[in-house]
């Protein structure tokens, strides 16, 4: 590929509060387009709102990309050959462009106070005007003048001359061609009161000093195009391809706000410990899809399979029982002896093990893992649901007593002949265990369904979990026949109580 042809993009978010799904969404877009091309993804941050940006935000952004596996080719931290990569940064930049539109003519001084520009608009919406413009008051001020009062310090803004008439069509790769007219626009404001320029202006000389290929950004910004293609061809800079890729809606189909349920940020998905590799292969799924109905993804058949041409023109649904199904599927297939390691600080958040755990603790959190991860969705509920793997005190389901220990006069005999039975067992695995089981039960004429309950209840303290051979397998012999002894003296002395 040859150096003009070379696809770089850039994610360029603006640090606000915590970094959703609808923001994750957007930069893996541009990653895998970056990845799946071989071309190279910037981060920029946009920190030119001095009352909204905080680095608390830049921190919580950078962490959840590391996390999500999101690397950058070069911005913070990484440096790089275009940097500063902060736009706080930049100023100087954004000055010498604006000082060249200034002096072409093709932007112009406005000393128009707030107060000023605001009863304009009030004016013009007395008048029935829909969208109020600037009346371009300061359009044909003399410029010697003009400089005179910025030279003097007085406050003012810069604002670009937009000439009427000009159609301005946007080639966008995900919707076509969209079309806008130069009319419809006013002398807008490109520098700001305090100096900053406003977002429009800065990443315009961003992404041509950055030289980037592709702009991938959010559906919402597919109406500042036609201003940025108008401080393009002021500046005689080439245009990038536009890709505007759709809006993330939550599941009443309005825009995803922080508000809706399951919508966390990007590091309290971690918190509970959902695969990285899962939040991924969701993320992509909102608004892209492989062609076929395969939704199951690595990051590297992301990287592989991933093509803006089919990401998809209409909104996507955020939807966190999805969410949690394409989690489970990720545990489900992840290798025990890496989920194990992730795992640690959930048990020991729990007390469930020491922080380093013990030999011991290690041995049992493994099969705990192993068994558990086919009915997980994230690692905090794996390690609340282990309980009964790691501890001899573990709650039991008052529901579950009520209905499967409490209520058949013979459950106790049944359990006490099935721990017999599987104290007897010269082997310990799936088979034997099965085996024994139901000729305790069958033998003995108890209900083997019952029995099965009732053992599940005895040995796990709840009515749902794996299959109850597995789970028997997994607690061990000597704990599973203490258990049901234990279980079935409990219930002849009155001891247990349901709901
Ligand atoms: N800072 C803008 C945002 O976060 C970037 C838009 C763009 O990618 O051009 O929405």
């Amino acid at each position: 590929m040859s150096a003009s042809s070379a696809v770089r993009v850039r994610f360029a978010p603006s640090p606000t509060g915590y970094w959703h799904p609808g923001n994750a969404r957007t930069a893996l877009f541009t990653w895998l387009f970056a990845r799946h091309t071989g071309g190279t993804f910037v981060l920029r941050i946009e920190d030119t709102d001095r009352a909204r940006n905080t680095p608390e935000a830049t921190e919580n952004l950078l962490d959840s990309m590391r996390w999500l596996g999101m690397d950058w080719d070069e911005g913070p931290v990484v440096g790089g050959e275009y940097g500063p990569y902060l736009q706080s940064e930049r100023l100087p930049i954004y000055r010498e462009a604006t000082e060249r539109l200034l002096e072409e003519g093709k932007a112009y001084y406005c000393f128009a106070t707030p107060e000023e520009v605001e009863a304009m608009r009030e004016e013009q919406r007395a008048r029935g005007v829909a969208a109020p413009k600037y009346d371009g008051r300061y359009r044909d001020y003399p410029v010697a003048e003009a400089r005179r009062r910025v030279e003097a310090g007085e406050r003012h803004v810069v604002r670009f001359r937009t000439e009427p008439g000009q159609d301005l069509i946007v080639h966008d790769i995900v919707r076509g061609d969209v079309a806008f007219r130069s009319d419809d626009l006013d002398d807008f404001v490109i520098v700001k009161g305090d100096g900053f320029p406003v977002y429009n202006w800065a990443c315009v000389v961003d992404d041509t000093a950055m030289r980037i290929s592709h702009v991938i950004r959010a559906e919402e910004h597919l109406s500042n195009t036609p201003r940025q293609i108008l401080l393009y061809q002021a500046m005689g800079y080439d245009l990038p391809r536009f890709c505007h890729v759709p809006v993330v809606l939550n599941t009443q189909r309005k825009k995803l706000s922080k508000r809706d349920p399951g919508v966390r940020s990007i590091l309290s998905y971690r918190d509970d410990g959902i695969l990285p590799s899962a939040v991924m292969n969701y993320l992509a799924l909102l608004g892209w899809s492989s062609g076929t109905e395969r939704e199951f993804f690595t990051r590297d058949d992301l990287v592989e399979a991933f093509t803006l041409e089919r990401v998809s023109p209409s909104p996507s649904v955020f939807d966190v029982r999805k969410l949690e199904s394409v989690g489970a599927e990720h545990l489900r297939v992840a290798a025990t002896d890496e989920l194990l390691e992730m795992s640690i600080p959930f048990f020991a958040a729990l007390g469930l093990c020491a922080d380093p755990p013990t030999s011991d603790q290690r041995t049992a959190m493994w099969s705990a893992v192993d068994l558990l991860k086919t009915r997980a969705w994230n690692l905090q509920n794996l390690a609340e649901s282990s309980v009964y793997l790691l501890r001899d005190d573990f709650p039991l389901d008052p529901q579950g007593v009520s209905k499967r220990l409490l209520k058949h006069e013979e459950t106790p005999t049944a359990l006490e002949a099935v721990a017999t039975a599987l104290e007897a067992t010269t082997e310990w695995n799936l088979e034997a265990i099965e085996e024994a089981f139901r000729t305790a039960t069958e033998g003995g004429g108890f209900h083997t369904g019952n029995a099965i309950h009732a053992a599940r209840m005895a040995v796990t303290g709840s009515q749902k979990g794996p299959g109850l051979f597995e789970c028997l397998y997994t607690v061990g012999r000597e704990r599973v026949v203490e258990r049901l002894r234990r279980t079935a003296q409990r219930i002849r002395a009155g001891e247990l109580t349901g709901e």
